[in-house]
């Protein structure tokens, strides 16, 4: 990853999904020295078949799984921004919420989720499109302009600029990540979200199947593939 980018944040939808779509990246981006934040807009309260969980209890499990997860990648900062699991919406409120976090955060790279539909109804779940729209508006111009939510600039948080943003994509992407030396690391991550798998064995060999799918796009064992949005261009 080039000089210029020091900065990284992965905005996602659920406890998890950073996980499942950048987390090898991730891991190779906290090698290289750069720092890595997590802002997860919902609370994942929804995530369980246990008809004995309450949302209460649940929300605490997925957070601690989250930081968990962070931990084991090097991601030093969590940001749990709360909004209900299944009910994300793209308002000023959920806008606002995630330009602070970049303007807190002041990411050179941020990752988010695709805002559009694929067929793959199971990755593109709403709240992931939602979240991916949201992390773009963000991105531009709601960070970066001063007269945007102006009492952000009051608290201190003044305006950001990103420059690049890498969208989770798998159809023809712009860039395919080498994870070869991190898919461990990705899967162990992955395993902290207990409580989102019956059957881990079948999820990891899921999830090594996808990466070796994607690796052989570059020529490479596993890969993660994005889109890519330049500010700079
Ligand atoms: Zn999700």
């Amino acid at each position: 990853m080039a000089e210029r980018i020091q900065r990284v944040m992965v905005v996602t939808a659920h406890p998890d999904d950073s996980e499942f779509g950048a987390d090898g990246t991730v891991a190779k981006l906290v090698k290289e020295g750069k720092q890595v934040t997590y802002c997860i807009l919902t609370n994942g309260d929804k995530g369980s078949g246990d008809r004995s969980m309450t949302p209460e209890r649940l929300v605490a499990i997925r957070e601690d799984e989250q930081r968990n997860a962070a931990r084991v990648l090097g991601v030093e900062v969590v940001d749990f921004l709360g909004f209900p699991d299944c009910e994300l919406e793209d308002t000023r409120e959920s806008r606002r919420a995630v330009t602070a976090a970049i303007r807190r955060h002041r990411p050179d790279l941020l990752i988010a989720q695709n805002p559009n539909r694929t067929k793959n109804l199971g990755a593109w779940h709403r709240d992931h499109r939602t979240a991916g729209g949201i992390a773009i508006d963000c991105v531009y111009p709601l960070a970066r302009d001063h007269m945007a939510f102006p009492e952000l600039a009051a608290q201190g948080l003044e305006p950001h600029k990103v420059r690049e943003v890498y969208l989770m994509w798998w159809e023809k992407p712009e860039v395919v990540v080498d994870i070869s030396d991190t898919i461990d690391l990705k899967i162990k991550a992955l395993a902290c979200h207990a409580s989102q798998f019956k059957d881990f064995a079948a999820v990891e060999a899921r999830v090594r199947e996808r990466g070796a799918e994607l690796g052989k796009l570059g020529g490479h064992a596993y890969a993660e593939t994005f889109d890519l949005i330049s500010m700079d261009r």
